[in-house]
């Protein structure tokens, strides 16, 4: 068996048939998905006219879109084109919520439209009729229709670098700047993320991102740096903060949080003492105790460990 594997080691993979050359029962197939479909037996239906008279004039019809995230009603939801943001997240959604689940009526910060590829849109935008011509103006796109609403407890540069993240490991590597440059870009909101980052880095991440749109063949790379460019374009006093002051507003960023103990608040228990991995903290028994930032890997024990919750910023 295994001499049999090495063998076929270099070997070109068997590429399935493609289906418009050979699909069901061997035949020619036409691939197309569920939604297409049914707006075709709706326009054979009520004819093409009627169908056109909903939705905006280069977007006729009605579009599902996958609202999920932090709102109140999660699901599948048709609405005409042309409807907005708002009435779409605020309510059929139902409105924004806190990661506990609660209604937070001012917790509205952005909403990732079209999917991965998608772009993110703000506060601004909650008006903009959804359309294809609408979105594709402020830089996003209807693309699956994945509209993902967040709130004002979500990281703007780690959102954009969970999509990153997803479109990088679909890239098929045969087009070098989507192969290579969503890799780079994924780098760069790591350094970003992690504290690395200068100046130039802001710079780089908008250079590679217009260069990976321009240099790849098929929609997939064309579009993975939208969330990239969009987060940059609407969020990008966060990246600042980030790069310049080293903290993320929303603590969602490990390596830029750095714990202190609230002297205010500290009993001198040592209990956190027991629970440092690296002897970072010290202290006399019922005074305040203090964390030596060189020291710390901030791994968060201290805090768990603090009954009283003294440890913070972590
Ligand atoms: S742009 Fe398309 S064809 Fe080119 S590497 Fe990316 S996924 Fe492959
Ligand atoms: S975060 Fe971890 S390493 Fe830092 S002081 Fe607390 S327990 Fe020690
Ligand atoms: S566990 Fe909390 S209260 Fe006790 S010494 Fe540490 S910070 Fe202070």
């Amino acid at each position: 068996m295994i001499a049999s594997i090495e063998g076929q080691r270099g070997m070109p993979r068997p590429k399935p048939p493609f289906p418009a050359q050979s699909g069901l029962w061997g035949k020619p197939t036409i691939i197309n998905n569920v939604e297409t479909l049914a707006h075709v037996s709706r326009i054979l239906k009520v004819g093409a006219e009627v169908f056109k008279s909903i939705g905006t004039k280069d977007s006729p019809g009605t579009k599902t879109f996958a609202l999920t995230g932090h709102v109140a009603n999660t699901g599948l939801v048709e609405v005409p084109f042309g409807t907005t943001l708002r009435e779409i997240v605020l309510n059929i959604g139902g409105g924004i919520t806190d990661d506990a689940g609660k209604i937070w009526k001012t917790g509205f910060k952005a909403v990732q439209i079209g999917g991965p590829s998608g772009g993110c849109l703000t506060e601004e935008h909650l008006d903009l009729p959804l359309a294809y011509e609408s979105l594709r103006a402020v830089g996003a796109m209807v693309g699956s229709g994945g509209l993902v609403a967040m709130n004002q407890g979500t990281c703007m540069v780690s959102i954009a670098r969970f999509f990153m993240e997803f479109t990088q490991r679909e890239s098929c590597g045969k087009c070098v700047l989507c192969r290579e440059g969503t890799n780079q870009l994924l780098a760069l909101l790591d350094d970003v993320i992690e504290g690395r980052a200068d100046a130039g880095t802001l710079e780089l991440l908008e250079k590679l991102g217009h260069a990976v749109q321009v240099g790849s063949l098929c929609g997939l790379g064309k579009t993975a740096p939208n969330p990239v460019l969009s987060t940059l374009r609407y969020f990008r006093k966060e990246y600042e903060e980030h790069i310049f002051e080293k903290r993320c507003r929303t603590g969602r960023c490990k390596a830029l949080l750095s714990p202190g103990i609230n002297e205010v608040k500290c009993k001198g228990c040592g209990l956190c003492i027991k629970a440092c991995p690296t002897g970072a903290i010290t202290g006399e028994k019922k005074k305040p105790h203090h964390i030596d930032a060189e020291l710390c890997i901030k791994c968060g024990a201290c805090a768990t460990a603090c009954k009283i919750h003294a440890v913070e910023g972590i």
